[in-house]
């Protein structure tokens, strides 16, 4: 039986993929990959590997998972590097850990190439370090996705001081007018970070409050920061500006 890596491709920019990442890429012969991972880095597979695309589309999402699943067994027994590459870390919210299950059920040797996470990431590049000194001390990374907009869901987070929600563009106004309720004040900065660590990214400051009254425009994917560390930005964007000024 053959060998299937889980391989993570990092936020976007194509220098931020790992040196392993980049070498099983190259010596691939199976690369199947999802939406969020960009063409640059997709081009650095060997251009004579059979190319699978399994992104996710709205309302096929189970039958796409489904085709991923059986590509990957079905190729897993050839002799070749099968990769699946997915955007980010392959176990943060990639359904990373489903797909290694189901593989090892099936006899299936598979072997994890962590990535740089867009959580940690994406905000780290926009200016906002998750904790700081005085600032933040802790921080959750949560699916904003329907099936966690449960209040009660939101209580668990409620002494963590940095909240990075992925996913979360759709029901950004119900997550923010719930962690009002659950007692963050509406003048909390937040941050959208649209398309980041790519030649689009876009960064939108707000406040929970406006986010909440539904003020805020932003397009997926994007990471949404809660909390102070997001006030960090505007001082660490302008240190950086005089530097170069200075230079
Ligand atoms: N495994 C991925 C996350 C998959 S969930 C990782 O570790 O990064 C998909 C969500 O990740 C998107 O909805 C968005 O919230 C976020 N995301 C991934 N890449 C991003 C990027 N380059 N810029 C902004 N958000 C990104």
């Amino acid at each position: 039986m053959g060998k299937v890596y889980l391989v993570g491709a990092g936020p976007g920019d194509p220098e931020l993929l790992t040196l392993k990442a980049a070498r099983l890429l190259a010596r691939a012969s199976v690369v199947i990959y999802d939406r969020l991972v960009p063409d640059e880095i997709v081009a650095y597979a060997n251009p004579s590997a059979l190319f699978l695309y399994a992104g996710k589309e709205p309302g096929r999402q189970e039958e796409i998972q489904r085709d991923a699943f059986d590509a990957m067994v079905r190729h897993a027994s050839g002799s070749g590097i099968v990769v699946r590459l997915k955007g980010g870390d392959p176990m943060v919210f990639g359904r990373g850990g489903e797909e290694w299950l189901h593989l090892v059920e099936r006899g299936i040797d598979v072997e994890v190439v962590p990535g740089v996470s867009s959580a940690i990431s994406v905000p780290a590049l926009a200016g906002i370090p998750l904790t700081c000194r005085g600032v933040a001390a802790s921080f959750a990374v949560i699916a904003g996705h329907r099936q966690n907009l449960q209040a009660p869901d939101w209580i668990s987070y409620r002494g963590i001081d940095t909240l990075v929600v992925l996913m979360g563009v759709e029901f950004r106004d119900i997550i923010a007018t719930t962690l009002m309720e659950l007692g963050r004040p509406a003048s909390l900065p937040v941050a959208f970070i649209e398309r980041g660590a790519t030649a689009r990214e876009r960064v939108v400051t707000a406040t929970l409050g406006e986010v909440a009254r539904g003020q805020v425009d932003v397009a997926a994917p994007a990471v949404f920061v809660i909390g102070e560390v997001v006030t960090m930005r505007a001082v660490l964007t302008n240190a950086r500006r005089e530097a170069a000024l200075a230079r």
